[in-house]
């Protein structure tokens, strides 16, 4: 089986910071990636580089097998074009930390709004398929809700059902539940959990260890833009290897 997502040396620096020095993973179709690591150790950095919001400077990053942003001839690499990488961007999902609805749609609009614009989709078509996509977030009394008029863990499931609209085969989630009220991040989990049975492949960076362990296939924990350890979350939540990965544990856990 091809990974769905795999780096390799993968370099990033903003200036002359070095945010992600070398790292290399895979992540394989279906599976539940967790990524854990402390505030700037480059999670969301390496997240944006898959979804092509930042560029890489060196290495090597394939989602589906495809280079992301490039092609290759030889040993020669050639940028994408904007067309291709609008492409390679379609086929993903990213949720985030805020929810980023569009304040002037309903829940209903907000979820239709880029299948119809990216992918063309009949404004009927992409209605029915929104409306399902609400039921399926447990929000299917609030289609014509505004986001000002729902919390942010029914925002942020109306963030969960807009990116699957476009039908993604890859979906990032970047501390989704990070800043919800203690009691809206279960709905969300669960939204989250449901996404995971269904054999959604999802990269998920997060404090919630209870979903790592319980959800997640393979865990990884970063520290200054490397892979310290990775394995089964069972494995390295209960028997850290590593002096970093056991001293951030003991701060979250
Ligand atoms: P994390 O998500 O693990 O908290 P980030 O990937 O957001 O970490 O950030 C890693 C480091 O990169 C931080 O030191 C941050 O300040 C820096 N950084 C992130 N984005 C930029 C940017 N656009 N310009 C400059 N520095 C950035
Ligand atoms: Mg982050």
């Amino acid at each position: 089986m091809t990974a769905m997502v795999k780096a390799e040396g993968v370099h990033k620096s903003f200036g002359n910071v070095q945010v992600l020095k070398g790292i290399d993973l895979e992540v394989a179709t279906g599976e539940v990636f967790c990524l854990i690591g402390p505030s700037g150790s480059g999670k969301s950095t390496f997240l944006r580089c898959i979804n092509h919001l930042e560029k890489i400077n060196a290495g090597r990053l394939y989602v589906d097998g495809e280079l992301v942003g490039y092609r290759q001839k030889g040993q020669k690499l050639y940028e994408l074009r904007d067309t291709e990488v609008a492409r390679q961007r379609r086929d993903i999902g990213m949720v985030f930390q805020r929810f980023n609805l569009f304040p002037h749609m309903t829940a209903l609009e907000n979820v239709t709004e880029a299948p119809v614009q990216v992918k063309g989709e009949s404004k009927a078509t992409a209605r029915e398929r929104a409306g399902q996509l609400l039921e399926r977030v447990g929000l299917g009394d609030k289609a014509k809700s505004y986001p000002s008029q729902l919390s942010g863990g029914q925002q942020q499931r109306v963030a969960i059902a807009r990116a699957l609209a476009m039908e993604p085969k890859l979906m990032l989630f970047d501390e989704p539940t990070s800043a919800l009220d203690p009691e809206l991040v279960g709905d969300v989990l669960d939204v989250m959990r449901d996404l995971a049975e269904s054999g959604m492949t999802m990269i998920v960076v997060t404090h919630e260890m209870g979903f790592a362990r319980e959800v997640g296939d393979s865990l990884v924990f970063m520290d200054e833009g490397v892979v310290v350890e990775s394995g089964h979350p069972r494995e390295v939540l209960t028997d850290p290897r590593h002096e970093r990965t056991k001293s951030f544990l003991s701060k979250v856990l």
